[in-house]
Parts: C-alpha cells; structure tokens; sequence
C-alpha cells in the first residue's frame, strides 16, 4: 500500500492511490478519520457487504464488531504481533463475534506497547492476502471461510494451525442476553506510552 516516498502523507490517501493505480475500475471511498462512538454509525451503517478488519488498535477493534453484529455485517479479521498472525471470519448470527473470544480489552498494563511489540515486515502481506482471499470467498459466496476459525501462522516455525472458535451464548454483544448495547470508546493503550 505505502511507500517510503509517502512517508507523512495520511495512510488512507496512500491506500487509495495504490487502489486505484492498482485497478482504476474500483471505486474507493476514503474516511480520513479516527473511528470513534461517534461516527461508526456513520461511517459502517452504510450497507457494506463484507468488512475486512486490519486494525492495530484494541478500540478500533470493539466498534467494528458492534458495528458488524448490530448491522449483521461479517468481518474478515486479521492480526499480527511480532512473528506470528491470526485470520478468522466473525459472521453475526452465524458465528463467534471478537467479542465471544474476548469480552473486553485487556487492561493496559498486559497489552504490549507498540514500541515493544514490533512486526516482522512480510506479516501484514501473508495474513493481510489470507483476509482479501476470505473476503473474496464471502462477497461470491464460494468455498469454505474461517468461520468458527481461528487460523494462527508462526512466520518463525512456518506452521499453519487452526483452532475452532464457538459462539458465546453469554457474549456481551451477540448472547442471549447483551449487556452492552452502545458503542463503547476505549482508552487508546499506545497513547499513554512515552517515546
Ligand atoms: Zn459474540
């Protein structure tokens, strides 16, 4: 998506020139914006078929999945942290949500900082082309995706496993019984971290 010349340019305007130099018959639609409570209805009530979650940060991570559950949107969820990725396919109604695997975010003091955490560079590549490939599957409505899925890659040991994910019927968002039933703005961790 970026490169070394776009240093300081936003990274949604980057993103949408490498798109659209890529394949000018894709229509992007760009929000230069920080996702907050304030603006997911806005931004993710607009109909989207399929979102794919390539987040870095735990709040961002939250109002995506109310979002996709309140509007029963399925997202293709992909993560990273330092030599190993996760993918799997949250499907409202069907499957697990992120918030069935993990109610809350971890208290700040057991996140990893980003200064610490770190990525090895060709990680977002491998996870990020296993997402677009369950996305594709989802929007043609082919194959087998990784719902109810967790696929885990250690780039170090070049393994692939898979745990199965289920649905939580005391999940805080898509149980029996919701307790939470508004958008919940978390504290961002990596802000409160000095350089
Ligand atoms: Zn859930």
């Amino acid at each position: 998506m970026h490169s070394t010349e776009r240093l300081g340019e936003p990274k949604v305007a980057s993103a949408q020139r490498t798109i659209e130099a890529l394949n000018p018959d894709v229509e992007v639609k760009a929000y230069e914006e920080r996702l907050t409570s304030e603006n997911v209805e806005r931004i993710l009530g607009d109909g989207w078929d399929v979102i794919v979650d390539g987040a870095d940060n735990f709040p961002t991570r939250y109002l995506v999945n109310d979002a996709s559950v309140w509007h029963g949107i399925p997202v293709v969820h992909g993560s990273i942290y330092r030599f190993e990725g996760q993918a799997t396919v949250f499907n409202p109604g069907a499957g697990p949500c992120y918030r069935c695997l993990f109610p809350t975010p971890p208290p700040p003091e057991l996140a990893p900082s980003c200064a610490e955490g770190g990525v090895l560079g060709v990680l977002p590549g491998i996870i990020g082309s296993l997402q677009a490939n369950e996305a594709l599957k989802l929007l043609l409505g082919i194959g087998d995706t990784l719902q109810g899925r967790l696929l885990l890659f250690d780039a170090l040991a070049a393994t692939f496993d898979e745990v199965t994910v289920k649905r939580d019927p005391n999940c805080p968002v898509c149980g029996e019984q919701p307790t939470i039933t508004e958008y919940v703005d978390y504290v961002e961790f990596c802000q409160a971290v000095r350089p």
